[in-house]
């Protein structure tokens, strides 16, 4: 029984997201994906939000694991002990992504020798998305129906409706 914890800010989840998390059910039998509270970014959808968007949109997903949705604040390899995980789990996307993700795992092992970050590829469809470029389309009242889950493109509608 292997656990891993799939650290992240989820504003909002994607397919990007989503496939990450099918390939690592094929990994790990429990998959924490947790949300980050980041008091230094400014999301568009709270945590509580974030958590109900993610709840949702996986209970259609395809995976082979035992799937959990938590929040956590402070130091990922902590939480990660906490958990009993073994790994971490982030998504690579692009060259772009490697400098700060090797960064990141290398810290994490100094901190945590016995936890290894694992890297997945999504699918190529999904390797120029982010959140952040949802929302700018979404904002710009752009059809993001490929990026994100029917919930997710809802509650940007809705979100941006409101602005
Ligand atoms: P963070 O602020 O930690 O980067 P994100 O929600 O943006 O939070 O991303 C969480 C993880 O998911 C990161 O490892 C990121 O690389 C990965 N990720 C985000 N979008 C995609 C995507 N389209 N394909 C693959 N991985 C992705």
């Amino acid at each position: 029984m292997k656990t891993a914890i799939y650290p992240g800010t989820f504003d909002p989840i994607t397919y990007g997201h989503l496939d990450i998390i099918t390939r690592a059910s094929r990994l790990f039998s429990k998959i924490i994906i947790t949300v980050a509270l980041n008091p230094s970014k400014t999301p568009l959808f709270n945590a509580e939000e974030r958590i109900k968007l993610i709840e949702e949109s996986i209970t259609d997903l395809q995976h082979e694991a035992t799937l959990k949705v938590a929040t956590f604040d402070g130091l990922i390899v902590k939480f990660a002990k906490k958990n009993n995980a073994s790994a971490i789990i982030r998504g690579l996307r692009a060259i772009s992504d490697f400098e700060y993700e090797l960064q990141m795992a290398l810290m994490n092992r100094r901190l945590q020798q016995d936890i290894a970050t694992v890297f997945l590829m999504p699918h190529e469809n999904y390797t120029y998305l982010n959140s952040s470029i949802v929302k700018e389309v979404a904002s710009l009242g752009g059809d993001i129906s490929n990026f994100v889950p029917t919930v997710v493109e809802a509650s940007l509608k809705a979100k941006f409706s409101k602005k």
